[in-house]
């Protein structure tokens, strides 16, 4: 079975094409620029050299379309046909207290997501385009929506809740929902297969760090508390994100600086963070190099960044009375062995001790980092969010095709 996977932002279109029975992708790519005058359709298949296409993409069905016609493009297609596509997964951001898990698209589940337009504005309009892009298209094909909050959904509401009038929870069910949660679902059941343990058998902190950050304690598999908030700009200093502040400082600054709250909010989403304190940029990769040179604002940055995932792993060791993993992943997780020795280094308290080679040693695949007598085990997991949305969209679609073949006509 085929599987597209799709990750539909408001200007923007990724994709990749499982096929189920190996996990191998057949094709990926991006369409950039939606509904702009000059779009760029970039498209991969592995071994062969990156197509691109510019051309007038208004809006999502055409994207879409455009994106079927490359798969199934005589030259740089990977399929004879569009029927050849059994399923679409979708990625949703937003999936608030109504998705535990991920679903198969009906009208009540569109429905469902519309309602929550109002908790992810940025983010499941955007999907939604995607949905209604995909169906259009491919009117037969089943969709499946995976959520980034699903996976938070196990938290007890000592963790969810906010200690200000409950009023507010039921109204507007104003709460912790969590984020990056398709990736530290992902990470935690890659680290327990590779530490040859039963997932239910650990505590586990995994630390999804790349240009947004956020830390899950997952005990016994499931998610007990996680750092992003009711939206992903609260927990880890970020990119650009401000995260943890005293919420007094929003109305501190507006009356001080003469702003509007809408330039407060676009100042800690977008002006903060890494970006903010080093003053150089919101990219790792050059506060690092600006520290190597000697800039004291990026060293700052780094260190503030490092001190505050400690902060969190530390937190959720005593949340969770104890710890036996801790994963990093994304982009700065994966790739920056300084940032892994800065973070760990405060926490040989808990027993953990680095080997300085595993840590610095380059590869793709799951590995971990510790001594062989280290008390914590601590892994470096690449994490593939698109893999387990085409997991769970394939698991749905059979499930749904079983149900239906056993049900007497
Ligand atoms: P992501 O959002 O997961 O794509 O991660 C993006 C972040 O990863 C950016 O801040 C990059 O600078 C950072 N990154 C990627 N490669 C490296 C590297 N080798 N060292 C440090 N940071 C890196």
């Amino acid at each position: 079975m085929n599987v597209l996977v799709i990750n539909a932002g408001s200007s923007s279109l990724k994709y990749q094409l499982y096929e189920m029975s190996t996990e191998r992708v057949l094709a990926k790519g991006l369409v950039e620029r939606i509904g702009m005058d000059s779009s760029i359709l970039t498209h991969e298949v592995e071994g062969q050299p990156e197509v691109r296409e510019v051309s007038e993409i208004l809006e999502h069905t055409t994207a879409v379309r455009k994106v079927l016609d490359m798969l199934t493009h005589r030259k740089f297609g990977v399929i004879d046909s569009v029927d050849e596509i059994q399923a679409v997964g979708h990625r949703v951001v937003h999936g608030g207290e109504t998705f535990r898990e991920s679903v198969l698209i009906d009208a009540n589940v569109k429905l469902e997501i519309r309602k929550l337009f109002d908790l992810a504005p940025l983010h499941n309009p955007a999907h939604m385009m995607g949905i209604v892009a995909v169906e259009t298209n491919l009117p037969d094909v089943p969709q499946a929506v995976v959520f980034d909050t699903a996976f938070h959904q196990t938290m007890p509401p000592t963790s969810y809740l906010y200690a200000i009038p409950m009023v507010l929870y039921r109204k507007h069910k104003i709460r912790r929902y969590g984020f990056h949660g398709t990736s530290h679902d992902y990470v935690s059941q890659t680290a327990a297969e590779f530490l040859g343990r039963p997932l239910e058998s650990l505590k586990m902190v995994s630390c999804h760090i790349g240009n947004g950050a956020s830390c899950t304690a997952i005990l016994h598999g499931k998610s007990y508390d996680t750092s992003m908030g009711m939206t992903p700009l609260e927990g880890l200093m970020m990119g650009t994100r401000s995260g943890d502040l005293d919420p007094a400082v929003v109305p501190f600054t507006i009356n001080k600086e003469d702003l509007t709250l809408n330039e407060v909010n676009s100042m800690l989403n977008k002006h903060s963070g890494l970006l903010a304190v080093s003053g150089v940029s919101s990219d790792m990769r050059e506060v690092v190099q600006a520290m190597n040179e000697g800039n004291e604002s990026a060293r700052l940055a780094f260190e503030m960044y490092a001190y505050r995932i400690r902060k969190y792993i530390g937190a959720y060791a005593a949340a969770m009375n104890g710890l036996d993993v801790i994963v990093f992943t994304a982009g700065i997780g994966e790739n920056s062995d300084l940032l892994r020795k800065k973070v760990c280094e405060g926490l040989t308290f808990l027993g953990l001790e680095l080997d300085e080679e595993r840590n610095q040693a380059r590869s793709k695949q799951t590995r971990r980092i510790t001594t062989d007598s280290s008390k914590v085990d601590v892994l470096v997991v690449p994490t593939n969010e698109e893999l387990l949305i085409a997991r769970d969209t394939y698991r749905l679609v059979q499930k749904a095709a079983m149900a239906k073949s056993e049900t007497p006509s």
